[in-house]
């Protein structure tokens, strides 16, 4: 069986503008202390890291 070595979504690094701006709004978030909007940006990363990144 062959494997083809593909990219690594999990490794650092591996992030485009989208990661960016979802960390920069859950950094926010986070720094003001809202849990809320916090949570919703981790799910938010969580769901485009799968999507673009695996
Ligand atoms: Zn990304």
């Amino acid at each position: 069986m062959r494997h083809t070595p593909e990219r690594i979504g999990e490794a650092p690094g591996s992030r485009c503008e989208e990661c960016d701006h979802i960390k920069a709004a859950y950094y926010v978030a986070s720094r003001h202390g809202d849990r809320e909007a916090a949570a919703f940006w981790a799910t938010e990363m969580g769901l485009h890291q799968r999507a673009a990144h695996s």
